[in-house]
């Protein structure tokens, strides 16, 4: 077993001046660190790039803002994290597959889903694997076995339901996989503080570009130039589109495709309550569909459409219980700052205030392995929706510079009318088809959409930015490869076409393992 090398390119002056490995990996979020893991675990030297410093902080402490063009998209300020372990630092680390259900005959993307659920259901079982967890998992068989005769109705009913998975707090932020390989000898350079700033291309074979090298900078200047066999950008949505836009602007001849769409149909999961539970089956809503554990793993419900028209935008509901208490608030405290690697800021007062809840809390855990939700407790349901994908809502360069003197981004999102009224639409199938109170289910009371209180907002979910696909807008193909370029690799969220009917970083983990995969079997 071998720790990783870590190393401040701020702290190293002149030091490492040029470095050398098979691959360099330009992130280190959730997918920098995955394939960095499978890469060394394949024997190959990697160096690991972030930007960021060791422990995750907000993009604008480290002169990582974005411009907003109209209003600004919330998944760029408040969605995404910079450091090691990128927006696991923060993220709930829910674990849900894109399935079959994702599959829509009417849509010009559907080749490329089918290829993703493939891909997803191909992979899974070693991703989860190398999160930890180790028990057999069926997510739509589990929700049954849990829920017994509760999910039948809803079955009955038209909906389909999941039993998304979510990582233990302890190795929510995925920087624990770096701790420890298992290759005894390749152990990864990770330089933080390292800004992947210019890179250099050459002509290759086949009317193909090559990458050279890049060169890192860090905040007071350091630079260091990595040249490797194999690139793989893994900066998040936004910055791996940054990313390709600077290669392109910074090439003395286009190197991707003329008519690529690189940053373009960001989208992300627009989130909105669409019912409330009403007070008399509160007690019912918690009791059937609070979180449960399995072990220090916790399962938590969600409902698809059973039965989508052909082009339907792809969704998903759950439950939100949204009182809290001061025993919560506490162990909320502990736990995120866990995942963040922080102190937690509590007072000796406020813990001894929570004494309590917290009593109850680990009884609940422990006793009945569900979360302890306080009777009375208020509950709605949450639709999460598909954006429908928009050329106009993109990434793109400025001509202002930054700290490191690259170009700036700016990003153009909107949520648009088309989505309010399939929001609508969504809601309306979704109520329709839940059976109520005479099945024993709680009784769902509509919010009007649109109005305050129910007005969309992200679920911090980019997609689209790379998007994957064969055809002339598409950024990269089946195993990432960005197209023109012979040597470089994009595993992001941003590579799957529409945000779909889950939470997107299990399936870019998994499309991940898959691009491991294809590394392993051509070279
Ligand atoms: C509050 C919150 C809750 C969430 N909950 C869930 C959830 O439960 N389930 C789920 O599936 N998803 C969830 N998400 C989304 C999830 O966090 C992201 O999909 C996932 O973390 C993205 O991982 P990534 O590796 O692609 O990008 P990031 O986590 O953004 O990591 C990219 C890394 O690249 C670095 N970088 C950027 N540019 C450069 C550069 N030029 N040079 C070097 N390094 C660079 C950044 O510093 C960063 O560390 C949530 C997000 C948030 C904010």
């Amino acid at each position: 077993m071998s720790e990783a090398e870590w190393i401040d390119l701020a702290a190293c002056g002149r030091q490492y001046q040029e470095v050398q490995a098979d691959v360099c990996v330009i992130g280190a979020g959730a997918a920098g660190i995955y394939l960095t893991k499978q890469m060394v675990e394949q024997g190959r030297s990697v160096i690991l790039l972030e930007a960021g410093p060791s422990k995750c902080t907000e993009g604008g402490t480290i002169g990582f803002d974005v411009l907003s063009e109209g209003a600004p998209y919330p998944g760029a300020a408040a969605g995404r994290f910079f450091g090691m372990g990128g927006s696991t630092s923060r993220w709930g680390g829910a674990l849900v597959p894109h399935t079959q259900h994702d599959l829509r005959t009417g849509s010009a993307s559907n080749d490329v889903w089918a290829h993703i659920v493939n891909a997803v259901s191909a992979r899974a079982p070693q991703v989860l694997r190398q999160l930890g967890y180790c028990d057999a998992i069926n997510f739509d068989g589990d929700a049954d076995r849990l829920l017994g005769p509760t999910c039948r109705a809803l079955v009955t009913g038209g909906l389909r339901v999941q039993a998304a998975l979510y990582l233990p707090f302890r190795f929510r932020n995925l920087v624990t996989l770096l701790h420890k390989t298992s290759h005894p000898a390749a152990a990864p350079r990770v330089f933080f503080n390292a800004v992947a700033k210019a890179w250099t291309l050459e002509a290759g074979r086949a009317g193909e570009a090559r990458v050279d090298k890049v060169v890192a900078v860090s905040r007071n200047h350091n630079e260091l130039t990595v040249r490797a066999g194999k690139y793989v950008v893994t900066a998040g949505a936004i910055e791996s589109a940054r990313i390709l836009l600077e290669i392109d602007e910074s090439a003395s001849q286009r190197v991707f495709r003329p008519t690529a769409a690189i940053g373009c149909y960001l989208a992300d999961h627009l989130s909105v309550p669409i019912a409330d539970v009403t007070p008399g089956t509160r007690g019912r809503a918690a009791a059937l569909f609070s979180p449960r554990f399995s072990g220090a793993w916790t399962r938590s419900f969600r409902f698809l459409d059973g039965s989508p028209a052909l082009d339907a935008p792809r969704a998903f509901a759950h439950f939100i219980f949204s009182g809290s208490s001061r025993g919560f608030d506490v162990a909320r405290e502990v736990l995120g700052a866990w995942q963040a690697r922080r102190m937690p800021s509590l007072t000796a007062a406020s813990v001894a205030a929570g004494l309590g809840d917290l009593v109850r809390l680990g009884y609940c855990r422990f006793i009945n392995s569900a979360l302890y939700i306080p009777a009375g407790t208020p509950a709605h349901l949450q639709l999460d929706m598909e954006q429908v994908a928009v050329r106009d809502n993109c990434v793109s360069l400025t001509s202002q510079r930054d700290a490191y003197g690259r170009l700036q981004a700016s990003i153009r999102w909107q949520v648009t009318d088309i989505d309010m009224a399939q929001i609508e639409t969504s809601a309306h199938i979704f109520l329709a088809k839940w059976p109520g109170a005479s099945a024993g289910l709680p009784q769902l009371q509509p919010r009007i959409i649109g109005t305050d209180g129910t007005k969309p907002y992200s679920a911090y979910h980019p997609v689209g930015t790379c998007r994957m696909g064969d055809d002339a807008e598409a950024v990269v193909d089946r195993h990432l490869k960005v197209w023109g370029v012979r040597n470089l690799w994009v595993s992001s969220t941003g590579v799957l076409p529409s945000a779909g009917t889950a939470n997107p970083t299990f399936t870019m983990l998994c499309l991940t393992q898959d691009l491991a995969e294809h590394f392993r079997a051509v070279s």
